[in-house]
C-alpha cells in the first residue's frame, strides 16, 4: 500500500498530522467541547489513558489560554506507556485500575480539586465485542473511582464506552454522580466504532459519600458495607430481611422444635404439578418395581445378569 493511501482513507489522521496531533483523538475532545464545553474555564485537569498525548495536547493549549493572571494550571496525564513529554503537563505511568497509580494521582490534588478529567482509555480490543466491552467498563469505573477522589463539585467528567448491553447500567451508575449525563459520538469517530464518550456534567455526589476505589459491579458487596458509611450502601442495596434471631436456613434442626409440642409430619400444601424431574421420577419407580420384580426371581435363583 503507498504510503498516502491512509492520508485517502481517514481524513482525520492527515489532518492530526497537519494540524500537529499526536493522534486523530485530538478531534474527538475537540468536537466534544464544541458542543458540551467541557473545557471552559478549566486550569486543573486529568487526562486518564493519556498515550500518545493528543488529549493532553488539547488540554495544555486550552487551559493555558484561560488561565487567568496569577493562576496555576495543573494537567496530571496519565498511562500504561510512557508517553514523550509535552510542556506543562505532568506524566505519571501507571495502570488506572492499581491502587498504587490512583494514589500518586490523588497525590498531586487537595483543597484544590480538578475541574475537569477526562478518560480515553481503551484496552488492547480482541474483536469479542462482550470482552471487549467488559475490559472498557472496567477501565470507566477505575476512572470513575479516581475522579471521585480528585473532581471538585460542580466538575466534569468526560469518559470513553464501548455502547453494548451494559450501557444502561454505566448510565444509570455515573447519575448517582452526576447531574447530566450524555451519551457523545463525535463526527471524528468511526461510525462503525462502538465507540462513544459519556460526558458527565456538574459533579454531585450522594450527601456523605465517601469515595472509595471499589468496582460496585466486582467488588464483594459485603466489602463495602463494612468499611462505608450508610451513603455508600445506596450504591448496591444490599439488604437483609426478616428476623435475624428467627431460624438460620443453612442449619439443621431437630424433629421436635418445641418440647411440649410432638412432631407430626404434614404433606406439603401442593406439589408441582409437571415438575421438570417428573421424567426421571417416573423412570426411577419403573426400575424399582423391575428391580422388585427381579429382587423376587433372585430369591428364586433366576439368572443373575438379568439384575
Ligand atoms: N487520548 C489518547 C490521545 O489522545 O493520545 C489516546 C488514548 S489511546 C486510545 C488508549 C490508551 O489507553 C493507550 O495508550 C493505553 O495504554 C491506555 N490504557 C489502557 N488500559 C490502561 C490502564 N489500565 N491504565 C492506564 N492506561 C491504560
Amino acid at each position: 500500500m503507498g504510503k498516502t493511501s491512509k492520508d485517502k482513507r481517514d481524513i482525520y489522521y492527515r489532518l492530526a498530522k497537519e494540524e500537529g496531533w499526536r493522534a486523530r483523538s485530538a478531534f474527538k475532545l475537540l468536537q466534544i467541547d464544541e458542543v458540551f464545553h467541557v473545557l471552559k474555564g478549566v486550569t486543573r485537569a486529568v487526562d486518564l489513558c493519556s498515550a500518545p498525548g493528543s488529549w493532553s495536547q488539547v488540554l495544555s493549549k486550552r487551559l493555558y489560554q484561560n488561565k487567568k493572571e496569577g493562576e496555576d494550571v495543573k494537567i496530571i496525564a496519565v498511562d500504561l506507556q510512557a508517553m514523550a513529554p509535552l510542556p506543562g503537563v505532568t506524566q505519571l505511568q501507571g495502570d488506572i485500575t492499581k491502587l498504587s497509580t490512583a494514589n500518586a494521582i490523588i497525590s498531586h490534588f487537595d483543597d484544590q480539586k480538578a475541574q475537569l478529567v477526562i478518560c480515553d482509555g481503551a484496552p488492547d480490543v480482541t474483536g469479542l465485542h462482550d470482552i471487549d466491552e467488559y475490559i472498557q467498563s472496567q477501565l470507566l469505573l477505575a476512572a470513575l473511582s479516581i475522579t471521585n477522589h480528585v473532581l471538585m463539585p460542580g466538575g466534569n467528567f468526560v469518559a470513553k464506552i464501548f455502547r453494548g448491553k451494559d450501557t444502561n447500567l454505566l448510565y444509570s451508575h455515573l447519575r448517582i454522580f452526576f447531574e447530566k449525563v450524555s451519551i457523545a459520538k463525535p463526527a471524528s469517530s468511526r461510525n462503525s466504532s462502538i465507540e462513544a464518550f459519556v460526558v458527565c456534567q456538574n459533579y454531585s455526589p450522594p450527601e456523605g459519600y465517601v469515595p472509595q476505589m471499589i468496582n460496585p459491579m466486582i467488588d464483594d458487596v459485603m466489602l463495602v458495607t463494612k468499611e462505608s458509611p450508610e451513603i455508600n450502601k445506596l450504591l448496591i442495596p444490599f439488604v437483609v430481611c426478616g428476623d435475624l434471631r428467627g431460624f438460620d436456613s443453612d442449619m439443621s434442626y431437630k424433629l421436635n422444635l418445641m418440647d411440649d409440642c410432638e412432631y407430626s409430619y404434614k404433606e406439603v400444601v401442593q406439589k408441582p404439578i409437571a415438575p421438570a424431574y417428573k421424567d426421571i421420577l417416573d423412570k426411577i419407580k419403573n426400575c424399582s418395581i423391575k428391580h422388585s420384580a427381579i429382587t423376587v426371581d433372585h430369591s428364586d435363583d433366576v439368572n443373575k445378569e438379568q439384575v
